[in-house]
Formats: C-alpha cells, sequence, structure tokens
C-alpha cells in the first residue's frame, strides 16, 4: 500500500486515496490507515523534537501529499497546568491544552482544516466548502484565502455574530440557511454530488478529521512524551474524541510512549447531549436530538461519528456528561477568572463536565488529566450577555476614584462553583 489509503471502518474494503468518505458497498466511514512500518523509521522523538513548534512535526502520521509544504504554523497550543481551576475543583494535577489559541483563527478546527486543504489541492480542486457550527466556518475560510481556493460556507443562520463575521472577512461566500447544522449537513452532502468542490468536512472528511490527531500528539509530547490518565474532550459529531485516542494508540504503537490506559471523557451542553444521553443510558447508539443550547459550536443533534465516540468513551474506562447552559456560563468565567483563559462555550462545556466528573468520583483528584479547551471566548461573547454592566464613567480625578473604590471594596465580585 501507499504510506497512507482510505479503508472502511466496517468492512476493511481499501479505497486508495481519493475524495470520498463513505464505503459504498456497506455505507460506513472511511477511515485513513497507515503503513506504521513506513512511519516507524522517521517518527521517532529526536526527529520530533527538531521540527518547528506547530502540527507539522507530526507529519509522518498525518495523510499529507508527496511534497507537501505547508504555509502556516498551526497548532502546537500550550498545555498549561491549572492550579488555580484544580483548587476550586478541589483536585491536583489538572492540564489545559489550549487550542483557544490555536492560529490562524483561534479553534482547533484550523489543524483539520489545514489537512483537508492540503488533500483539496492535490485532487485539484479550486474551490472549498464546508458545513459549519462556525469554527470550521472561520478556519476554511481563513486558510482558502491564504492556499488561493474559493470558499462556499453553509451555516445555520442562527449563529454568533462574531462567528458569521469572523468568515464573511476573509472574503468566503456564505450561505445561511433556515434549519438546524444537521439540516445544512445534509443539504451539503447533496450539493457535493452535483458541484466538484472540497468539502472538508464531507468528500474530504477522512482526510480532515486526521487532523484532530495532532491534540493528541502534542498532549503527549508536552507531558514529557506520557500520557495522562484522562482527557475530557467536547463533541459535536464526535470525531476530535476519537481522534485523540487514536493519537495516543499511535504512540504507543510506534514506541513513543509507554503502553498505558487512559480514560478518555466526552463532554456536551445538555440541550443538546445524544452522545452522553447515549453513553448515560449504556446505548451502543445515538437517537438524534434536536438542538437547543447556547454552545452553539457543539450543536450537532445527529452526530456523524457518535457511535464511534460513544465506543471509544465505553471502552477505555471513560464516562459523558452534560451541563446547563448556566453552568457553561459560570464555567466560561470560572477558566477566565483562575488561569486567565478566555473560551467560548464549548470550553464552558468541557469545564462544567470536568466538575460533575469529579463531583461523581468518575476522575480521582490525584491522576493527570488534561481538558482540551477547544475554541475562543472572544467569539461568543455573546454567551456573556448581560453579565457585566456598563458602568457610569467617572470623572479622571483621584479623589472621584478613591470614592469608587471605597465603593467597590465593600462588594467583591467572583464566580461561585
Ligand atoms: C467542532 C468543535 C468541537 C467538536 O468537534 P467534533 O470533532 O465535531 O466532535 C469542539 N469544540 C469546538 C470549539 C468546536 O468548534
Ligand atoms: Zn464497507
Amino acid at each position: 500500500m501507499a504510506r497512507y489509503e482510505l479503508r472502511c471502518r466496517e468492512c476493511g474494503k481499501a479505497w486508495g486515496n481519493q475524495p470520498r468518505s463513505i464505503c459504498d458497498d456497506c455505507f460506513s466511514p472511511l477511515e485513513v490507515f497507515y503503513d506504521y512500518d513506513y512511519v516507524r523509521a522517521t517518527f521517532t522523538r529526536e526527529r520530533i523534537s527538531q521540527q518547528p513548534p506547530n502540527m507539522w512535526r507530526y507529519a509522518a502520521l498525518l495523510p499529507l501529499p508527496e511534497g507537501f509544504r505547508p504555509s502556516l504554523p498551526v497548532g502546537f497550543t500550550p498545555l498549561l497546568n491549572a492550579p488555580h481551576l484544580a483548587e476550586r475543583l478541589e483536585t491536583n494535577r489538572l492540564f489545559i491544552k489550549n487550542d483557544a489559541v490555536c492560529l490562524p483563527t483561534l479553534s482547533f478546527k484550523d489543524r483539520v482544516v489545514a489537512v483537508a486543504l492540503a488533500q483539496a489541492r492535490n485532487f485539484g480542486f479550486d474551490t472549498v466548502a464546508c458545513s459549519s457550527t462556525g469554527n470550521l466556518a472561520n478556519a476554511v475560510a481563513a486558510q482558502a484565502a491564504r492556499g488561493g481556493f474559493k470558499a462556499w460556507i453553509f451555516i445555520p443562520a442562527d449563529l454568533e455574530p462574531a462567528k458569521i463575521l469572523g468568515t464573511k472577512v476573509y472574503g468566503a461566500r456564505v450561505v445561511p440557511i433556515a434549519g438546524s447544522y444537521d439540516q445544512v449537513n445534509r443539504l451539503c452532502s447533496q450539493i457535493a454530488d452535483e458541484h466538484r468542490w472540497g468539502f472538508v468536512n464531507v468528500n474530504l472528511r477522512a482526510y480532515y478529521a486526521e487532523g484532530s490527531k495532532t491534540v493528541g500528539f502534542e498532549i503527549a509530547e508536552q507531558l514529557g512524551w506520557r500520557l495522562p490518565d484522562n482527557v475530557v474532550v467536547p463533541m459535536a459529531g464526535g470525531s476530535l474524541i476519537n481522534k485523540i485516542k487514536k493519537a495516543f494508540d499511535e504512540l504507543i504503537e510506534l514506541g513513543l510512549v509507554e503502553p498505558k490506559p487512559v480514560k478518555i471523557f466526552g463532554a456536551q451542553a445538555t440541550g443538546c447531549s445524544p452522545i452522553s444521553t447515549a453513553v448515560k443510558a449504556g446505548q451502543k447508539d445515538i437517537e438524534p436530538q434536536k438542538p437547543a443550547t447556547l454552545a452553539r459550536s457543539l450543536a450537532i443533534g445527529n452526530p456523524a461519528d457518535g457511535h464511534y465516540a460513544i465506543k471509544t468513551i465505553s471502552k477505555s474506562g471513560g464516562w459523558a456528561e452534560d451541563v446547563s447552559d448556566h453552568e457553561v456560563v459560570e464555567c466560561i468565567q470560572l477558566l477566565a477568572e483562575t488561569e486567565g483563559v478566555f473560551t467560548e462555550t464549548a470550553g464552558g462545556v468541557t469545564v462544567g463536565t470536568a466538575h460533575k466528573l469529579y463531583q461523581q468520583g468518575r476522575i480521582a483528584p490525584d491522576e493527570t488529566t488534561v481538558l482540551c479547551i477547544t475554541g475562543n471566548g472572544l467569539k461568543t461573547t455573546d454567551a456573556l450577555a448581560g453579565k457585566y454592566e456598563t458602568e457610569a464613567a467617572i470623572p479622571p480625578k483621584l479623589a472621584e476614584f478613591e470614592k469608587y473604590l471605597q465603593n467597590k471594596l465593600e462588594v467583591p465580585e467572583t464566580v461561585e462553583v
């Protein structure tokens, strides 16, 4: 086989490399398989550590075309220890993987798009497209601009204004659809059959999804080539969570880390929780939901990889939980106040879920736990509407400030968890 190729996840049929995401024989999703013996020679800790600090240092385990030259330093975001948040959650050894500062568009979706567009060029597409809950729209639009592609972006019309603006600014064509993400996505599958466009999360989905593995590679490398005991991962389509697990398995397979069981925990908003609901009920499959949550980036009612996410979570000995919109907002504030990280709603979901998991005793305080913070709070400021009142301005006089200070000191402000 080539260095990598598409194969059916269920029947195993090989499909070579082409813009296709479903097996025609059994209608299951395709997955990228690698020739690990080929990879083994070049994928060593030493080689990797000599590379620049971005996701391309793991190129040997990404489905990139021959001769691919990256033009953007995507990924390698900070892994922060989070002692203050840990204290508030009554635990230790807590880390934040901070993709709120992933470049170029401040979410982990930059990673998946970087891989998808490499293949889009390889397959000769001059137009790229996607259905998006917001962050993917931003990432496709920005990287298409830089890569010289035309971009068509399909979104539910009620997305956060910052995510819509942060797509249009790159010159992408944005098509608002009066419907849910699931309806937008279905439409995109139909459009992909009619137009020769590279839909990053439809016909290029198998390649796109591999980009998410770099979150897992980085966590291990940043922990000193060790795997954590637990990861908590927000879930929309359920792809990221599976790929973090795949990344850990590959590192073990290639001997870069000691084998170790890692518990994989999934996080959702209660208003759109098809995966966590199934995990908690002990079901193997998703019952689609109609999303009603502030956490728009996670609002996928019929997640494409939901079935596999359930499997990954259960097999690892992990669990899934979900939190209310109220908790999401409080946890956005909590993370900002404790660790100086302003995350979007999805990050609030992750922190809130971690809180629940600690309370339930599903994560022990002395275990090493990584929370995946996947997006930036500046894109979802609407979630905090009404939280901070605009105060009347005071005159630029010291005496006025002293008076103001006296008043303020009487009322300390922090969030309670
Ligand atoms: C898309 C997204 C996710 C979830 O990704 P899936 O791979 O679809 O599960 C998590 N967080 C943010 C901020 C996202 O935009
Ligand atoms: Zn098949």
